[in-house]
């Protein structure tokens, strides 16, 4: 199991992918933020206050490239539950001070057996697990805004997409897999009950990931399927995995101004 975990580490490009993103951004961007956030008071502690605060660079990044939803408040606070959500009457992202606790714990649990993990690594993770959840909710926000049915799957599908953008390859079932810390039991509390069971959406995450970029997720998947317990299934289906990827990049790349070119030359410019 711990080998499993070593392949599905977080690749730290994250952390690359996210400067390069500010660089590209600019400093000038922050004059015209438009995405209102307010983090309320929290009786989690500082260290869930300040983690949660891990948030503000993908806020910002979803503020530039998904020109839809730049008009959409963000609310973080406590909410007694692990949860997000949006709502579309107030236009308001809510991100629960929980979910952010839960996201920092699966983190940490993801590597629990194996010995010498980087610090950066489980932050990795984390910060996976914050862009998937939020871009989930930014994909309801959108469904809303652009006058599209709303649906789960398609706020997934925005999670996988904006997580390729920033161009973490694994990032999606990374994210996922942090979101849904798949040891836990089956017949525990589901954490949003309109949501599919977890194991359809991990395997999704996957397989999406494994289309955009089999080399580099070909692993993952291979881990993912093994800890869902559907190997074979999994292999009939990675050969749809491109076509179905390609369906979310055609959605994404309407969605999302902000091409991966320029992130590249971004990169570039900052080596
Ligand atoms: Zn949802």
């Amino acid at each position: 199991m711990s080998r499993d975990r070593r392949r599905m580490r977080a690749s730290g490009r994250v952390s690359a992918g996210l400067a390069a993103m500010a660089i590209a951004l600019g400093t000038g961007s922050l004059a015209h933020a438009k995405i209102a956030v307010r983090y309320e008071e929290t009786k989690l502690g500082e260290l869930v206050k300040t983690a949660a605060h891990d948030l503000d660079p993908i806020i910002r990044y979803v503020e530039f490239n998904v020109p839809a939803v730049s008009n959409i408040g963000v609310v973080v606070k406590d909410c007694d539950e692990v949860n997000a959500s949006y709502d579309p009457a107030a236009k308001r992202l809510t991100f629960c001070y929980e979910l952010v606790r839960y996201l920092a714990q699966n983190a940490s649990k993801l590597f629990a057996n194996v010995p010498d993990v980087p610090d950066d690594e489980v932050g990795d993770a984390f910060h996976q697990g914050m862009f998937y959840a939020f871009g989930h909710e930014v994909g309801h926000a959108y469904d809303y805004l652009s006058g599209l049915m709303d649906s789960e799957d398609t706020a997934d599908k925005m999670a996988t997409y904006l997580l390729w953008s920033v161009k973490i390859d694994e990032g999606s079932a990374v994210g996922g897999l942090v979101f849904y810390e798949i040891d836990r039991a089956d017949d525990e509390e589901d954490l949003w009950d309109e949501h599919t069971p977890d194991k359809k959406r991990l395997a999704n995450l996957a397989c999406w990931s494994y289309g955009a970029n089999p080399e580099a997720t070909k692993d993952l998947l291979v881990a993912v399927s093994e800890r869902i317990g559907g190997k074979k299934g999994m292999e009939r289906r990675a050969e749809r995995c491109e076509g179905e990827w390609l369906q979310i990049k055609r959605f994404g790349d309407k969605a999302v101004r902000f091409k991966r070119s320029e992130i590249e030359q971004a990169e570039k410019a900052a080596k």
